[in-house]
């Protein structure tokens, strides 16, 4: 017998709909150098019709691709909007990816339609003369650059000239939406493409409060760019449920994001670790009212326990560990707390809180050994995760090296990893950045977290070592905080590690660096330091 309900198709047109009827004076708040812009989404899904409208009229297609290159805005929230519910397919561009990746993704993509902050028009005039599929340029202001180029439009001109009322087609809700490029530290990047649907039901996951808890009542700032992997979906969530939006635009310093928190009485916001170890440095020193900020949703790498204590003890703020990936739209774990672990003493529920936590509904986990067996959750063998759902990626676009990533159905995501028997995951390191000595794997992010817990340390990154003997050794390379630069010591760090540490796992030398270099999108760039660091010379 089946059952009698309705085949609605999850698509992205009615979340913008739902949203314009129900909180159309709701703001969307855009910060541009030092003033704020307002919108709402009356606005954006107005200004989306005829931006929709324009597109059709340059000559994008059901299919085509309209890649962005351009910082966290409204524009680029109308943008998010229009081109998937036309029936093409949106594609935000990691804008710090080297000028010959980015060439290979819009190419590989074959993007027909490039829409470009003005302020970085420059970056994307060099590259047009590598670009074999783009038609035209859009320059997200009111004016078009000075260029040599041809079919170069302004945003704005384009919505003026272009005629309210589009009307958005019915689409299969399994039509591609959007697609995001992961990173490729080994290779070219790989292609994920999200269909309405993953990012309609990875919508609903986010809002939850197993995941990030939003409702209209909250204010949230996605301090994550919107090129990585679509802000963590933060701006479809918040559209479904009408919860205002700050985007904090080009600028993302510790002193930016704090003051735009106490300006807007934000709520929720969401970013990478060493974005809030930076905001955490300048609270050391200055005074904000943050009391609005009800949670912070960190996630992309681990965020350091020590990291966590300090945030809640010291300012009262707390921090949400979550985990994902390109390839799951991002969201896989979070760290909530049950009702009984709420109630367990405090040295206990941080460090529950530094896991990656557990699965959210719809997603699948289980971890597995070399040999292709399920471990245990008893929270200490170690595995490799992977992972399914609605929202998980089946396949990489156009890409022959896709095979290799899936196991009878499941998505190997690289992560190495442990489950307890309550199911809280425990990301070990990713596989490429464990350290191999011996027969022993000593996990670098659990050295870096306690590092980073050190009172005068402001990040550590530590990686492997060739060695002679063990294969491989652990390498701290660490920053001291600004005021302990010069004068913190190796041995009051080694002091720190010896009672937390098996001896075997300390690392082999320490190294003060000014800053861990990140990646694009701000991650700890461990193959770089790798490469710097290929040739040390471990004491004896
Ligand atoms: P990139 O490859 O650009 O870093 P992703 O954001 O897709 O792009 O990276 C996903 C990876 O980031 C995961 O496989 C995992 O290794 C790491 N990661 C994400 N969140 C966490 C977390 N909370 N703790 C530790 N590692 C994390």
């Amino acid at each position: 017998m089946q059952g009698l309900m309705m085949d609605y198709p999850l698509t992205l047109t009615p979340l913008l709909d739902r949203a314009q009827r129900l909180y159309p004076h709701k703001e969307i708040v855009t910060k541009v150098g030092p003033n704020l812009e307002r919108s709402s989404y009356a606005e954006v899904a107005a200004r989306a019709g005829r931006l929709a409208e324009a597109l059709a009229r340059l000559g994008v297609l059901p299919g085509d691709r309209v890649a962005t290159f351009a910082f966290n805005s409204n524009r680029h929230l109308e943008l998010y909007f229009a081109v998937p519910c036309m029936g093409a397919v949106l594609h935000p561009l990691n804008l710090r990816l080297p000028a010959e990746q980015l060439i290979y993704v819009i190419n590989h993509a074959e993007d027909k339609v490039l829409c470009v902050d003005p302020g970085l028009w420059p970056a994307v005039e060099k590259l047009a003369p590598h670009l074999k599929t783009v038609q035209h340029f859009v320059v997200l202001g009111d004016h078009t650059p000075e260029t040599s180029l041809g079919s170069v439009h302004a945003y704005e001109a384009l919505l003026a000239e272009a005629a309210a009322g589009f009307t958005w087609p019915a689409l299969d809700e399994n039509t591609a939406a959007a697609m995001c490029y992961t990173s490729g530290t080994t290779g070219h990047p790989k292609g994920v493409v999200y269909s309405h649907r993953s990012i309609y039901l990875h919508a609903m996951a986010l809002v939850m409060h197993e995941a990030m808890n939003i409702s209209e009542r909250d204010v949230f700032m996605p301090v994550v760019p919107m090129f990585h992997v679509l802000a963590w979906g933060t701006p479809y969530a918040c559209t479904l449920v009408g919860a205002k939006q700050v985007f904090p635009g080009a600028h993302l310093t510790p002193l930016d994001l704090a003051g735009l928190i106490q300006a807007e009485r934000v709520t929720v916001t969401a970013g990478v670790p060493s974005l809030w170890l930076g905001l955490l440095a300048l609270l050391e020193k200055e005074r904000y009212d943050l009391s609005s900020l009800r949670d912070m949703i960190v996630g992309g790498a681990a965020a350091p326990r020590a990291m966590i204590e300090a945030y809640e003890q010291k300012h009262g703020l707390n921090i949400t560990h979550a985990w994902g990936m390109t390839e799951m739209s991002p969201l896989g774990t979070v760290s909530r707390l049950t009702s009984s672990q709420l109630e367990r003493p405090e040295a206990e529920r941080f460090a529950l809180r530094a896991k990656q936590g557990k699965s959210v509904p719809l997603v699948e986990i289980r971890a597995m050994d070399e040999m292709g067996r399920e471990v245990p959750w008893d929270g200490q063998t170690y595995g490799e995760l992977q992972v399914r759902g609605p929202w998980v990626i089946r396949s990489y676009y156009s890409d022959d090296r896709s095979p290799a990533s899936f196991q009878e159905g499941w998505f190997r995501t690289g992560d190495v990893v442990t489950i307890d028997p309550e199911g809280f995951v425990q990301i070990v390191d990713r596989t490429k950045d464990l350290v191999k000595s011996g027969g022993e794997w000593i996990s670098s992010v659990e050295l870096e977290n306690v590092l980073m817990g050190h009172p005068k340390v402001l990040e550590a990154a530590v990686i492997a070592v060739a060695h002679p003997i063990w294969q491989e050794r652990p390498l701290a390379c660490v920053v001291p905080k600004p005021d302990y630069a010069g004068s913190l010591t190796k041995e009051e760090l080694y002091e720190h590690l010896r009672p937390r540490f098996p001896k075997l796992y300390l690392p082999d030398d320490i190294v003060f660096i000014e800053a861990v270099p990140k990646t694009s999108v701000g991650k700890f760039n461990k193959r770089l330091l790798r490469e710097q660091y290929r040739d040390h010379q471990l004491p004896a």
